[in-house]
This record gives C-alpha cells, sequence and structure tokens, in this order.
C-alpha cells in the first residue's frame, strides 16, 4: 500500500527525509516513532500529497504520489488529480480541526455529501454508523466544544472513515489528550486495525506499537535508523540512538 526508496525531502538548505525506505503492506499496522524533528510528519505529509518529494520514489497503492503514468511517461497530476487521490487517504492529526459550528454527525457528513455529492439520508445513516462504531453514537448531535478531546479525536477518526479509505495516516493522534483519554481512541484504532484498515501511525505510544504494529520504524535525523518487528525494534533494538530513545519515552 505503501512503498518508499530513497525517499528525500528538503526546505532550503535543511534536509528533513534523507533517503527513507519503507514498505507498508495492505492490510498491516506501520508505527513510525522517533525524536521530535526527525521527519516524522515531513513523511505523513508526503504520502499524503501535502509535500512535494524532491528524490527517490514514493508510491501508494501502486501509483506514484504526484505522478500519472501514460504509456511508459509520467505525467505531473493535475491539482483535480491530487484531490481525488487524497480523499482516499485519511488523515487524523494530533489537533483534531473539527468543524466548531456542526454537530458531530454534521463533521462526519461533510465531506461525503460536499466532496462525493453522497445524498444526505446515506450520509446521515453512515454516519451515525460510524459514529456508533467509535463509540459515540449517542453523541451525534453535540458540537464538539461540547464533547472531550479524546470524544474529539474519535469524531475525527469517523470523519476520515466517511471517506472510505484505503488508507489511514496518524499523526501523533493521543499526543494533545489527557492520560485518561487515551485509552479510548487507541482502543478505537485497535479495531480499526483488526478490521484490517492499512495504517501508518505516528505515535509515542510503545506498548500500542507494540501491539498493534506489524512493523515498527524508528527514525531519526531524517532516516530510518532501525526497522522490523515492533517486539524486537521496541524491545531489544540493535542500535543505540533506538536504545536512548525509548529510554526516555518509556
Ligand atoms: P517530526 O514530525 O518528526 O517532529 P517534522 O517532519 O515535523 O518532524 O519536521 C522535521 C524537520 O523539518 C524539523 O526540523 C522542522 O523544523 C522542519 N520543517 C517541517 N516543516 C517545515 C516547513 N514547512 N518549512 C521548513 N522547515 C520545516
Ligand atoms: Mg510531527
Amino acid at each position: 500500500m505503501v512503498h518508499a526508496r530513497g525517499v528525500r525531502k528538503h526546505y532550503g538548505k535543511l534536509e528533513v527525509l534523507k533517503g527513507i525506505d519503507l514498505t507498508v503492506e495492505r492490510g498491516q499496522v506501520c508505527c513510525l516513532l522517533g525524536p521530535s524533528g526527525s521527519g516524522k510528519s515531513t513523511f505523513l505529509r508526503c504520502i499524503n500529497h501535502l509535500e512535494k518529494v524532491d528524490g527517490g520514489r514514493l508510491a501508494v497503492d501502486g501509483h506514484l504520489v504526484g505522478y500519472r503514468r501514460h504509456g511508459n511517461r509520467l505525467h505531473e497530476l493535475r491539482e483535480q488529480e491530487v484531490a481525488q487521490r487524497r480523499r482516499e487517504i485519511g488523515m487524523v492529526f494530533q489537533r483534531f480541526n473539527l468543524f466548531p459550528h456542526m454537530t458531530a454527525l454534521e463533521n462526519v457528513m461533510e465531506a461525503p455529501v460536499r466532496v462525493s455529492g453522497v445524498g444526505r439520508a446515506e450520509a446521515h445513516k453512515t454516519a451515525q454508523r460510524l459514529l456508533d462504531r467509535v463509540g459515540l453514537g449517542d453523541r451525534a448531535a453535540h458540537y464538539p466544544a461540547h464533547l472531550s478531546g479524546g470524544q474529539q479525536q474519535r469524531v475525527a477518526i469517523a470523519r476520515a472513515l466517511a471517506m472510505k479509505p484505503k488508507l489511514m495516516l496518524f499523526d501523533e493522534p493521543t499526543s494533545a489528550l489527557d492520560p485518561e483519554l487515551v485509552g479510548d481512541v487507541l482502543d478505537v484504532m485497535r479495531q480499526l486495525a483488526s478490521d484490517g484498515m492499512t495504517m501508518v501511525v505516528v505515535t509515542h505510544e510503545i506498548g500500542f506499537a507494540r501491539e498493534v504494529g506489524d512493523t515498527a520504524v524508528f527514525m531519526d535525523e531524517g532516516v530510518v535508523v532501525e526497522a522490523g518487528d515492533p517486539k524486537r525494534v521496541l524491545v531489544q533494538p540493535e542500535q543505540e540512538r533506538t536504545r536512548a530513545f525509548l529510554a526516555k519515552v518509556l
């Protein structure tokens, strides 16, 4: 589902990604860990067409990000085509970014109705089902301001799922939450994983990465330091940098 080979990205003189290799198979959960500034968010943004890759190859579901193949030529995607591809990828951020003037249900209905042209009745039904799925069936009529951070984040997950994505990206989805609200969000993500969703999750929740991750990737300063089975990488890392990081977050 995600195939990165030698992916590079720089902002001016600052090299943020220095040749990232990473593979995420369909139905797998890849947990991305690493110190602040190591390039994790940038990499997610590249996968989601929010940043242009400067070098290497990055493909999502067999499509080179940013390009369309025509015969044996590559053409840069037009804006509309990028939008189309982005619809197939759900993204959940640290901050929930819900529309404050819409109820939970309306937040989840918004993109299917406005972007995909789904009828309101059908969108309503799907949104209610998704809110049930994230444990918020009884909060459908609540506005974000009247929901806890954890509940807002679960609405954000339901909202991303409403577009029927084939890949879900999570960028530190629990980092902004009070500790007692983290578990409910992780439970929803765990359920999503067991339902077979392909996921790339940037997280410092080592327990989650160990239990739910099919692979763990440790990044530092724009390179993959170590990757593999989370039960090895996060328990008996081979690299000193990984060990030092784990000692800090555990
Ligand atoms: P992480 O998510 O691992 O904390 P980021 O991908 O956010 O790391 O950032 C990696 C580096 O790139 C940091 O040094 C950050 O300051 C820099 N950076 C990120 N986005 C931009 C940008 N739009 N312009 C310039 N520098 C950026
Ligand atoms: Mg980040």
